[in-house]
C-alpha cells in the first residue's frame, strides 16, 4: 500500500469506513499525496489528454464565444475571465490569443484562475507568460471577488467528488459494514435501516479483511431520495458540483456574466453509476493505488441545470460538444489552418478535428460524449451554438 493508502486506512480504521466523496478528496487533493498535487498528468506521457492539448482550434472557439458573450452583456469593465481547473494553461492560452477579435475586451479583463495543485500553476504561469491581462490564482472559486464573471470550465466539473447510494430491498443486503463503524462514518444520518422496508444506503470505502480497500455499504438508510428503482440499482450524486453550480448562477445574477461548461457527461440524470479511475490512458482500479489515477464521474448536465434555474439565471443546452464546436464554425477555422500548413500538419489538423468533434468510439471521439453547457444572466440574449 503507498502512503495515501496508509493515511486513507488509517482513517477508515479510526472512524469507519469513508463516503466515496471523502475518498475521491483525498485521492484528487490531499495536500501531499492528492493526484493533482503531485504531477502534470497531461499529454501522451501522462494519464490522459484533453481537448485544448488536442488542438489550439478547441480553445480558440470557446474563446470566441466567451468574448462574444462579454460584448453581449453590454461589454462590461472591471469584468473577470475566470476559468475553473485550467490544467496546463492551454485552453487559457488559446482564449486570450483571440480575445482580440472582440473589440476592448482584453482591456476589460483582469483573469482568474481556480487552480489547487501547485505544480500546475507553475506550469500555468509559464504557459500564459506574457499575457495580456493580469493573472490571479485562486484555491476556491469564492475567493474571487465581485465583478461581472465570465467563465470557462473544461473537464473540471467530472474531478469533483461524488457520492453513491444503493437501493436495497430489505434485510442487510450485500456486504454491510458494521453498524457501529458506519454511523461514525455518517453521522448525519437519517435513522437505522428498518429491517422489513427497502430503502438507499451510501456505498461507503472500507477496509476488506486482507486489508485492503473495499467497497460497502452503510447501515443507515438514507430517506430524502425520492427515486424507487428495482433494488440494487446505483445512483451517482455530486453534491459538492450542484453546489458550486448554485454559487455560480448567484453570482451572476447578482453581477452579470455567463459561464461555459465543457466535459462528459449525461443530459437525463439517470440511475447508474460512471467512476472511473485512469492512469497512463487505460482504466485501473480505483481502489487499487490511491492519488496514483485520476479519479472522475460524468457529469449529471439536468442535475447542474436545476441547480442554475433555481437561482434565476439562464440555461443553454447541453448539446454534444461535435454540435457546439459545428455551430461555432470550427470546420472553417480548419480550413484556414490547412491552407498554411504542409501535408504532415494537414493531417494532424484533419485528426484533431475528428477527435473533437466525431463520432465513435468514445476513447478517440469526443464529439458525442462531451457536452456543452452555458449558464448566463437572465437578461442575456441567446448565443451561438446551442441549437438542437
Ligand atoms: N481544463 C484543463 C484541465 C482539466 S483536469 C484541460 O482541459 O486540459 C482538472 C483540472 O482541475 C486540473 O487543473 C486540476 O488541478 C484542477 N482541479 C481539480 N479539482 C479541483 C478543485 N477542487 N479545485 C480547484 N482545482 C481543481
Amino acid at each position: 500500500m503507498n502512503a495515501l493508502g496508509r493515511e486513507i486506512a488509517a482513517i477508515i480504521e479510526q472512524d469507519g469506513p469513508i463516503t466515496l466523496e471523502r475518498y475521491m478528496s483525498l485521492c484528487l487533493q490531499h495536500p501531499k499525496h492528492g493526484y493533482y498535487m503531485t504531477r502534470d498528468p497531461f499529454g501522451a506521457a501522462g494519464d490522459f489528454i484533453t481537448a485544448p492539448e488536442i488542438s489550439q482550434m478547441f480553445g480558440e472557439m470557446l474563446g470566441v464565444w466567451i468574448g462574444e458573450a462579454w460584448t453581449a452583456a453590454g461589454a462590461p469593465a472591471g469584468a473577470r475571465l475566470v476559468e475553473l481547473g485550467p490544467g496546463r494553461g492551454a485552453l487559457m492560452s488559446d482564449v486570450l490569443r483571440v480575445g482580440r477579435v472582440a473589440p476592448g475586451f482584453l482591456d476589460a479583463i483582469s483573469v482568474d484562475l481556480v487552480e489547487t495543485s501547485p505544480i500546475l500553476r507553475e506550469l500555468q504561469a509559464q504557459t500564459l507568460e506574457p499575457s495580456p491581462a493580469p493573472i490571479n490564482w485562486r484555491a476556491d472559486f469564492g475567493e474571487i471577488p465581485r465583478a461581472p464573471l465570465f467563465i470557462l470550465a473544461n473537464e473540471f466539473f467530472d474531478a469533483l467528488p461524488a457520492r453513491h447510494f444503493v437501493r436495497v430491498a430489505h434485510g442487510p443486503p450485500f456486504r454491510p459494514w458494521h453498524s457501529s463503524d458506519a454511523s461514525i462514518a455518517h453521522p448525519e444520518g437519517s435513522g437505522f435501516f428498518p429491517d422489513a422496508m427497502g430503502g438507499w444506503r451510501e456505498r461507503l470505502v472500507g477496509l476488506a479483511a486482507g486489508g485492503q480497500f473495499a467497497f460497502g455499504l452503510a447501515s443507515y438508510v438514507e430517506t430524502g431520495l425520492p427515486l424507487a428503482p428495482p433494488p440494487g440499482s446505483i445512483i451517482e450524486i455530486n453534491a459538492v458540483a450542484q453546489r458550486l453550480m448554485s454559487e455560480i448562477a448567484r453570482r451572476i445574477v447578482a453581477d452579470g456574466g455567463a459561464l461555459l461548461l465543457v466535459d462528459y457527461g449525461y443530459t437525463q440524470t439517470t440511475v447508474g453509476e460512471s467512476l472511473q479511475a485512469v492512469a497512463r490512458h487505460a482504466y485501473v482500479d480505483p481502489l487499487a493505488a490511491p492519488g496514483e489515477a485520476d479519479l472522475t464521474t460524468h457529469v449529471d448536465f439536468a442535475a447542474l441545470a436545476r441547480a442554475v434555474r433555481a437561482k434565476g439565471a439562464k440555461v443553454q443546452g447541453p448539446v454534444t460538444q461535435g454540435s457546439f464546436l459545428a455551430q461555432l464554425g470550427i470546420e472553417r477555422r480548419a480550413e484556414t489552418l490547412r491552407r498554411n500548413a504542409t501535408a504532415q500538419q494537414r493531417d494532424a489538423i484533419d485528426s484533431a478535428l475528428e477527435r473533437l468533434v466525431g463520432i465513435g468510439d468514445a476513447r478517440d471521439h469526443m464529439g458525442e460524449l462531451f457536452k456543452a453547457m452555458a449558464v448566463m444572466h437572465p437578461d442575456m440574449p441567446d448565443m451561438p451554438g446551442f441549437e438542437s
